[in-house]
């Protein structure tokens, strides 16, 4: 839930977030984040990328942990990508702090708890991917339902 404590959260965080035009000018650190690339970031549609480096710094850690590669459906999106595909309001994708994982090779429950054991808050379950984030509160969430 979206409280208003949580929006002003969410709104300075947008506020501060730096947005490149393309993934190229980003200045991406391979040591850091070993396994992954600028370009499985940016925003479908339209190229943009946003980097959050806690949130990245905690993929790595889950990828390192589980040991096999993670492949990601959707990191993050600009606005005008979220606003094309539905995508919510106060969506953390729009933050660059959530990843949508294709479970394909994966136990849902082994990456939920790893995903949570490594810094991720939010996590949402659907039915060929889970989503993780790294927002400040617990949130959890299961969309298996919708058929997605
Ligand atoms: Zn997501």
């Amino acid at each position: 839930m979206m409280t208003p404590q949580r929006k002003r959260w969410w709104l300075k965080q947008f506020e501060a977030l730096e947005v490149y035009d393309d993934w190229r000018d980003f200045e991406w650190q391979k040591q850091r984040w070993a396994n992954f690339s600028p370009w499985e970031f940016y925003s479908k549609g339209d190229g943009k990328l946003a980097i959050d480096e806690y949130a990245l710094d905690c993929l790595q850690a889950l990828r390192t942990e589980i040991g096999k590669p993670i492949q990601i459906n959707s990191a993050f999106r600009s606005v005008a990508y979220n606003r094309r595909i539905g995508g919510s309001k106060w969506s953390m994708h729009k933050l660059a702090i959530a990843f949508d994982i294709n479970l394909h090779g994966h136990d849902r429950k082994d990456l939920t708890e790893a995903a949570i054991a490594n810094g991720f808050n939010g996590i949402g379950q659907y039915r060929t991917f889970i989503h993780i984030d790294t927002r400040p509160w617990i949130a959890r969430w299961d969309q298996r339902w919708r058929g997605k």
